[in-house]
């Protein structure tokens, strides 16, 4: 198997292959009569947006191999980059060619215009509304399932308009190779949203789980164990994540991420999520009566052990202790010797999630706790406030760059403790997150 940056490496080339090889087809063969420069270049815009945003069904449909090399967060962080170029591109496209043909501004008119107009305004409006909803969703209040299904929606029209609107026009399609390969593409890009939302669906139905047991934790968590039914389940590495769907079929639109806390470990195909209440779905999570049939897609996500030579630094905030959770009872059960340090920010005592286990977790692994309460009792004598570069500094032995360092919990605290290990000259290689916001 080929190291994570050579596979990186081999996926970035083929993405880009997939964006420019089309449009250099385009070139060969026979050509129409040549236009002038500014018409040509927004017609290849509008070409490359295009191959762009059909690939972004590629980029969100959960390729294990594709985003191992990466993580799934860095993932969803480039669709939404490369969203907004390929946007960018689709809508310049027209821009241009209005500035330059002013009579072609009549094609806005989508009662009298051509066909083929008024799907390059369908996309164009679809991609719009699409942006728009993407940046404003939390701002709009929209619900997250009600703005997931919408966004598949806008962006099938999108893609499949912008398609009508190109073979309507067919000014570069003269070659039945060309029209071929187009044609042949868009069916590439309605198998993978075929693969996402039946093939993949259908293979999670046989391979079902059982919910085994719901357990109460401290701060308003829940642990769902679950157990395979009538498979062997998967492995995963401590660290990584899965989709979980409770109510209804592995066929419904929207899942939701949760790490795994169990030790990567377990011999029976066991898994545990543990689960802040937050929104509506988190909020059922004690409602889950045992023997509940669930789905889990996974594992993901590239927040998994490293193998330092001295010690694993485990920074969390909140919830963000379940896959630390899940790296320290793997550290325990393979009897791993290096030390751990679990630098751990709660709101005050009583809602540290996993306290007594992590306490009594001391005499299986080399594991120091420090607990960071933002929220203290009076007479506290522990850290307080929020985890920060000088209380990094307090509990870690130099040299800090040879730490494996994992950090997980609100997005203020990730930002300011990457800011801090990067002051600490700290190698990016050797720092892992993860964010629990993907949108
Ligand atoms: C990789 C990853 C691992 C996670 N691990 C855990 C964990 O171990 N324990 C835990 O309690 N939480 C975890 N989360 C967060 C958890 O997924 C959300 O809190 C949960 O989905 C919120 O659902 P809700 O309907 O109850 O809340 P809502 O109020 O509907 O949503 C709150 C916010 O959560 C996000 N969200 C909601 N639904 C989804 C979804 N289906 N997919 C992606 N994001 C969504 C949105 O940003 C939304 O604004 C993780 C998130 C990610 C991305």
């Amino acid at each position: 198997m080929l190291p994570y940056t050579a596979r990186g490496a081999v996926w970035l080339i083929v993405y880009l292959l997939f964006i420019l090889a089309p449009l250099f087809a385009l070139l060969g063969g026979s050509l129409p009569p040549a236009r002038d420069f500014w018409t040509e270049f927004s017609v290849a815009i509008g070409y490359s947006g295009l191959a762009m945003m059909g690939l972004q069904f590629g980029l969100t449909a959960r390729f294990r191999h594709v985003t191992e090399p990466w993580g799934e967060d860095v993932i969803y962080h480039f669709h939404r980059q490369i969203s907004s170029i390929a946007v960018g591109l689709v809508i310049a496209h027209p821009l241009i060619l209005f500035i330059v043909r002013p009579e072609l501004l009549a094609l806005l008119n989508s009662l009298q215009a051509p066909w083929r107009a008024r799907f390059a305004a369908l996309s164009t409006y679809s991609l719009i509304a699409l942006v728009v909803m993407a940046l404003w969703r939390q701002k709009l209040r929209i619900q997250y399932e009600t703005w997931h299904l919408t966004h598949i929606l806008l962006a099938v029209v999108a893609v499949a308009a912008g398609i009508l609107h190109m073979v309507g026009w067919g000014f570069y399609l003269i070659d039945p190779w060309k029209r071929a390969l187009w044609i042949g593409l868009t069916f590439f890009w309605i198998g993978l949203l075929l693969y996402v939302r039946i093939v993949k669906p259908l293979f999670l139905l046989r391979r079902p789980y059982r919910v085994a047991e719901v357990r109460k934790e401290r701060g308003d968590t829940w642990t769902l164990v679950m157990q395979p039914d009538g498979h062997a389940g998967f492995r995963f590495s401590p660290g990584q994540f899965g989709w979980l769907t409770l109510w209804g079929s592995p066929f419904k639109i929207t899942g939701h991420p949760f790490s795994f806390s169990s030790s990567a470990n377990a011999s029976d195909g066991r898994v545990e999520m543990s689960i802040r209440e937050l929104g509506d779905f988190t909020s059922k999570i004690h409602q889950v009566p045992v023997g509940q049939r669930v789905y889990l897609d996974g594992p993901y996500g590239a927040f998994t052990s490293g193998n330092p030579t001295d010690m694993h630094v485990l920074i969390a905030g909140g919830v963000g202790v379940t896959p630390m959770m899940s790296l320290i009872r793997t550290f325990a059960d393979r009897g791993d010797k290096r030390p751990v340090i679990l630098l751990y920010g709660s709101r005050d005592w009583e809602s540290i999630t996993f306290r007594e286990e992590l306490e009594a977790l001391k005499a299986r692994l080399d594991l120091t706790i420090v607990h960071v309460l933002s929220n203290p009792p009076v007479d506290w004598t522990g850290e307080q406030g929020f985890i920060t570069a000088e209380l990094l500094r307090r509990h870690l032995p130099p040299p800090f760059g040879e730490h494996e360092y994992f950090i997980c919990g609100p997005n203020v605290m990730m930002d300011a403790i990457e800011r801090t290990l990067s002051d600490m000259n700290v190698p990016l290689a050797k720092y892992h997150s993860e964010r629990y916001s993907f949108v």
